[in-house]
Parts: structure tokens; sequence; C-alpha cells
């Protein structure tokens, strides 16, 4: 005997007494089967109820062949017994979320379908947002659905939320029965068909088979907002979500406007304006640096030419960066007799030139360990980095003792 549906007559029971008909084991708890429940079970694109049996927790509910409704426990342990009545329980907000959010994608669909005769091809629940594929095939009418459509639909699937049209579901026993009914879809099943109707059935805003929970009027779908769209194997994807879901992004995403504008002293209309004007400065101020360190590079390199001698030297620098001492050193190592040191002072790196003699790679290979050093090279260049700045200057004085 098939398990009684309590949510297909009424989606608002929270609570009700049952009698438990079966207790199995399955490998995520244990499985319980009652004479009728409240739980919706995962199918038709929606997540099923999670809640409470007796004081067990739900956290999955499917449907087999035979019409069983079985309830998944996360406890491995459960003293109940059959045949007795106990009391279930689901969570109600996420059921309301769910119910909010699927009769906002009924509408959506809907309006998709008669504005623009996009036929509804797939359709996702996912956790940050809902998705629905709208295919255009066989639409003389229309080539793309652009975002100024998606706004269009928007605002229409909202109307219908505001004037907060009745929600319906129409039960069939089989297709004989159903055929008649004003559908956006062909209907899939041969038999216990359930309609739901946005709207008058004579006019509705949508009308679809679907075995899923809805709320008995549009209006407690709150509002539906669109996020974006994108063409999706020859499809267009519509990302969108609904009700508090909605809401909560809505929340969070204005948090970051509000940030965004306090931190460029902005409204919201002019944010983008000094984004760019900043982005305008950044990039002049960035030309200027690069103009300057080539400037002080080249004043560096000719003052160091002059000063050269056949003793090992080093200067130290504080501005210049790695990659431009490491284009002075080259510039010189051609006129230098013996080896010069650059030293990045807020790396606490050494850079070593040469004209291959002393062999630079070799020079840090056998001495910059001593001093927690560590780097490589070849003849002509090599660096060193160190853990500590004293160990710079005791560095560069071993090597001028070895070298002489
Ligand atoms: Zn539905």
């Amino acid at each position: 005997m098939s398990t009684l549906k309590l949510f297909q007559n009424d989606v608002y029971l929270k609570s009700v007494t049952v009698v438990l008909t079966e207790i199995n084991k399955n490998k995520k708890g244990i499985d319980l089967v009652l004479d009728k429940t409240i739980f919706f079970p995962v199918g038709g694109g929606q997540s099923c109820d999670i809640g409470t049996i007796d004081k067990y927790h739900v956290i999955d509910v499917f449907e087999d062949g035979e019409g069983l409704i079985h309830h998944i426990i996360s406890e491995h342990d459960c003293m109940l017994d059959t045949n007795t009545e106990i009391e279930i329980e689901i969570d109600w907000n996420l059921r309301f979320e769910n119910m909010q959010r699927h009769c906002g994608e009924h509408i959506l669909s809907g309006i998709f379908h008669k504005e623009y005769g996009g036929v509804n091809r797939g359709f996702h629940m996912g956790n940050d947002y809902m998705t629905i594929d709208i295919s255009l095939e066989g639409n003389s009418n229309f080539t793309e659905i652009n975002w100024d459509m998606c706004l269009n639909a928007e605002i229409i699937a909202n109307e219908i939320v505001w004037q907060n049209e009745p929600v319906n579901v129409f039960r069939f026993a089989n297709y004989e029965e159903a055929k008649d009914f004003p559908v956006r879809k062909p209907l899939e099943f041969d038999e216990d068909i359930s309609i739901v109707c946005v709207g008058s059935p004579e006019n509705p805003s949508d009308s679809v088979a679907c075995c899923g929970t809805h709320p008995d009027t549009a209006g407690q779908v709150g509002f539906i907002k669109i996020y974006k769209v994108e063409p999706n194997k020859g499809m267009y994807r519509i990302y969108f979500d609904v009700g508090k879901k909605a809401l909560l992004d809505y929340d969070k995403n204005y948090d970051v406007l509000t940030q965004l504008t306090n931190h460029f002293s902005a409204g919201t209309s002019d944010v983008m304006e000094k984004i760019k004007i900043r982005e305008e400065k950044n990039k002049t101020a960035k030309d200027r640096v690069y103009k300057l360190a080539k400037h002080i590079s080249s004043l560096e390199e000719s003052n160091i030419r002059k000063t050269l001698s056949n003793n090992p030297t080093a200067y130290k620098f504080d501005i210049l960066t790695i990659e431009e001492l490491l284009v002075v050193g080259r510039n010189l190592s051609e006129s230098l007799t013996s080896v010069l040191f650059l030293v990045h002072n807020p790396t606490n790196t050494i850079l070593l030139f040469s004209n291959g003699k002393p062999d630079c790679g070799k020079l840090v290979n056998d001495n910059a360990n001593i001093y927690g050093g560590k780097g490589g090279g070849h003849k002509e260049s090599a660096r060193a980095i160190f853990p500590k700045e004293e160990y710079i200057d005791v560095f560069i004085d071993l090597i001028e003792k070895h070298l002489r």
C-alpha cells in the first residue's frame, strides 16, 4: 500500500500524528515508512523536506516505484515500534523557501513562454541561485534572449506576484482527463497528473504539470529577481532567485555596494565614474614611477661606472627593485674587473656581478650558506638572499677577504 501524501492536499501542514508501518536498515541510517506523510520526497527539481520523526532527524526522503515514501533518519539506533502512533514535523522554513522558489520558477517560466515563446528545457534549484534553460527553437519571432528582455520578464513576473494571483493544483487520474487542460508543456505522464495553475484556468499566467509544493497564492512568492542571462548549448540560461533567498542575496550585494560607495566617497550613480577616475590616476602615477625608476637606474649606473676599481665594491639600494638592479648590473658587467655587489635592502638580497672572473655563482654556492643564505647563479651574475640584515655586510666582508 502506498504512503498517503498529505502535502498534496495541504502544503501548510507542519506537524501531524501518523502510524509507523516499517523500520528498515539503510546505509545512511534507518529507513522509516509511515502510513501517511507531510514530508515531500525529492523529485521534480525540488529537494526533499527534512525535519523530525518523533525525536529522530530526517535527512533524506524519497519515493519508491511502489508509491511508498521512505524517511531516512541519521540515527543508527531507533527505539520506535511499528504500528504505533508518532509525531512528525517538517522544517517549515526550508519547506516555505522551496515553495517560494518553486512557484517563482513557474511564474518566470510562464512569462518567458507567454512573452517570447521560450520553452523551459531545464531547471536547477541550487543553493546560491536557480537556473532555467529557455529554448527559442522553432520560434520565428525571437532569435535571442537579451538582458532587456529579461528585465521585462522580471517586471511582468513580479506584477503577477503583486496581484497575488491564486495558485491552484488540479489533479487528474489519467491523461484522458487532463488532456484538455491548457498547459505550456505537453503532459509526460499517463496517470496521477497534477497541474499547477497560476491565475485563472481560463487565462493562466502559468499552467504546467508539476508534483512539487507551492504556496496557494502568488503573493507569498515575495519577489523574483533575475541575476543574469547567458547563451548555453543553443539555449539561454537564466540565473535568478526568489523570495527570501533573493532578499538575502540583495542584502549581501547591497552591503558590497555600500562598502564600495563609502570607499570611493560616492553614491550608487557615480561610483563607477569615480572608479574610472581612480584607475586613470593610478595609470598616470604608474607611468611616472616607471620613468622615474628608469631615470634613477641610469644615474646610479653612471655613478657606479665612475667609481669602479679593481677591488670588490658594494652599493645598497632601498628604492630600486631587484629587476631594476639586475638591469644596472648587467649593463655594467663588461666593464667590471672585480666583483660588484648590488644590495636590495628591503629583501636582504645581494646581487653579484663580474665579467666571469671571479665566478659569482661559485662565490654564492661556497659561502652564502655559512650565514643561512640561499641562492645561486652563474659565472657573470648570481644572487643570495639572507634571513637577517646583519648577514649582508659579513657576507660581503668574507668575499672581499676571500678575493684578496
Ligand atoms: Zn512546481
